[in-house]
């Protein structure tokens, strides 16, 4: 077996502007990185502006094992597949982020032959986005701090500082750092915290932003402290919105690579999924909807975080309306689900499949509170016995949902004809009428109890004392009516890792609440949520090398 690095290395990529040609882009439209990687042009982005959307398909997984359960494949291997049945189709991914590529997840470009490439530059520098945020994120800081050091004048309390710095690396001693120290002109001693750049808000703010406009309305909006009378200070405040944007200005213009058979994808963006919402940019999506007649795109985690964020976070700013749901199964994160070890979920073991499938029941449940039809895929391993994938097929059918068994990462667009095939059919077929799940007009609590109980299938919210205090704060400062962004593992329904399968009767504990002013959305966290990963004992890093040759090995 080939590894994803190894296959990827093997195909022959067409030059960039021949696969922008493909679907009518011309390379005048284009602002070329090299010969595989380009940037659209913001008079391409204005030029398409009048065509008529496509239809929008977001792929999304019920909860995973910890390697991950092929969204991304899944994502890329269908769009290969509209590619391969001569149909007019864009892949949207995120940018992955460049430091848990060192640690255990590896990349993030899909795998087997439905991936994207090239996928070392993906998964390393790519046409430096993150780069620019991280920047943009740093000169903020910088210049909070320059500001108390230079008088102070907005009065910011050093003990309220919320702003932090940020780094694109699993680092974990920069969680808590002191900076400040040595003498009076080395600035003013603080407690200070990094955070991977995925997590800055400044990733979020640039994702949701339609234009350069709204990305500079949106940057003036970050709250960086608060100041000793308890009044929050921005970014406008500190004047640093327009050095800011100069940084951002080319992070802003959309990304377009291609998948292993050349289908254009446009890959732009990549915020958190638990203390952000996890999808690419809003620009990319619209931009590929103005390109394509289908357009197919992956939000993070499993359906409950992912798709409930970008149904309720991102379709709601931006006013999209999503036409079909395809909802990523695996036998192995079913069994999983249904308690088995994640050593042992290569083992057919119906009866755990049986236990676990409820996890797949509650997410179909959930999805279609949202009104867009649904398609199940069950994204085969090799290991997968033919009755695990009967039981998983019938169980769908029973219940009234279309079901495909997609093979893209052993076959590439061939493998995913037959779920192409349903796709088609149900976008063809089946109306959407898609709903978000909840009101902006409802109050804070009100909407984290409606995504508590109704998608997670919790029965009760309580609230630590310092959310309760913060809910209270943020809806007097005006931030009531905006949507919640909660935070919670990826791994249960519940906010206890631990619970798989379809947890009933718990309590969700709000531990911290606090607003992400600029982004448009009160974070809601619930147990612990790491938004600075470390690395593990043998990270991955030590596997990988270059060539002489310039060949790089080892990513994954
Ligand atoms: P997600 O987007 O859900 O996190 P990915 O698509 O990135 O998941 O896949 C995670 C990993 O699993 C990748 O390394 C990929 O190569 C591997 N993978 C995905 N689907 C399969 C499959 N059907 N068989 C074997 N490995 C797979
Ligand atoms: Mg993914």
């Amino acid at each position: 077996m080939k590894t994803d690095i190894e296959i990827a290395q093997e195909a022959a990529m067409l030059p960039i502007k021949d696969v922008a040609a493909s679907i009518g882009v011309e390379e005048d439209d284009l602002e070329l990185y090299g010969k595989y990687k380009a940037k659209f042009s913001d008079e391409y982005l204005k030029k398409v502006q009048s065509n008529p959307n496509g239809k929008l398909v977001l792929v999304t997984a019920i909860n995973p094992t910890p390697a991950g359960e092929g969204k991304t494949t899944t994502t890329v291997g269908l769009g290969e597949a509209f590619g391969q049945l001569g149909k007019k189709a864009i892949i949207a991914l995120r940018e992955p982020s460049l430091g848990p590529c060192f640690g255990i997840k590896g990349g993030a470009a899909g795998g087997g032959y439905a991936q994207v490439v090239p996928m070392e530059d993906l998964n390393l520098h790519f046409t430096g986005d993150f780069h620019a945020i991280t920047s943009a994120n740093n000169l903020l800081a910088a210049m909070m701090d320059n500001h108390i050091q230079q008088g102070n004048a907005l009065d910011i309390d050093t003990r309220q500082i919320i702003w932090k710095r940020c780094l694109d690396m699993n680092d974990r001693v920069l969680r808590n750092v002191v900076v400040g120290l040595g003498n009076k002109m080395d600035g003013v001693v603080r407690e200070d915290h990094f955070v991977i750049t995925v997590a800055s808000e400044i990733m979020a703010i640039l994702c949701l932003a339609d234009d350069m406009e709204d990305l500079k309305h949106r940057l003036a909006k970050i709250i960086v402290a608060y100041n000793r009378a308890g009044e929050p200070v921005t970014a406008g405040d500190l004047n640093a919105v327009g050095a800011m944007a100069a940084l951002l200005k080319d992070a802003l213009k959309p990304n377009l690579i291609q998948t292993l058979e050349h289908t254009p994808a446009i890959v732009h963006g990549g915020p958190f999924a638990n203390i952000a919402h996890g999808c690419n940019s809003v620009r990319a999506t619209k931009l590929a909807l103005k390109m394509a007649d289908i357009v197919v795109t992956e939000a993070g985690f499993g359906a409950d975080l992912g798709a409930e964020k970008f149904f309720d976070i991102k379709c709601r700013m931006a006013g999209l309306k999503p036409d079909a749901v395809v909802l990523v199964a695996t036998v192995r994160a079913l069994k999983y689900n249904g308690g088995v070890p994640k050593t042992e979920t290569s083992v057919p073991n119906l009866e755990a499949l049986k236990k676990g499938i409820v996890n797949l029941e509650k997410h179909i449940e959930n999805l279609q509170k949202y009104g867009v039809p649904i398609v199940v895929t069950l994204n085969a391993f090799i290991t997968d016995s033919e009755e695990e994938i009967h039981f998983v097929k019938n169980f769908c059918e029973e219940r009234g949902c279309e079901f495909a068994l997609s093979e893209v990462w052993e076959k590439g667009g061939k493998g995913g004809i037959a779920l192409a095939e349903k796709v088609l059919d149900t976008l063809e077929h089946k109306e959407s009428h898609f709903e978000v799940l909840y009101e902006n007009s409802l109050s804070l609590k009100e909407k984290i109890e409606t995504v508590a109980k109704e998608i997670y299938g919790a029965a009760t919210v309580t609230y630590a004392p310092a959310a309760e205090k913060a809910l209270k704060k943020i809806t007097e400062m005006g931030f009531g009516d905006v949507p919640v962004c909660m935070a919670k593992n990826q791994y249960s329904l519940s906010d206890d890792p631990k619970l798989l399968g379809r947890p009933e009767n718990f309590n969700v504990n709000i531990r911290e609440v606090y607003v992400s002013a600029g982004a448009g959305f009160v974070v809601a966290i619930t147990g612990a949520i790491m938004t600075m990963p470390g690395l593990p004992k043998k990270p991955a890093a030590e596997g990988i090398d270059v060539t002489t040759d310039g060949v790089i090995t080892g990513l994954f």
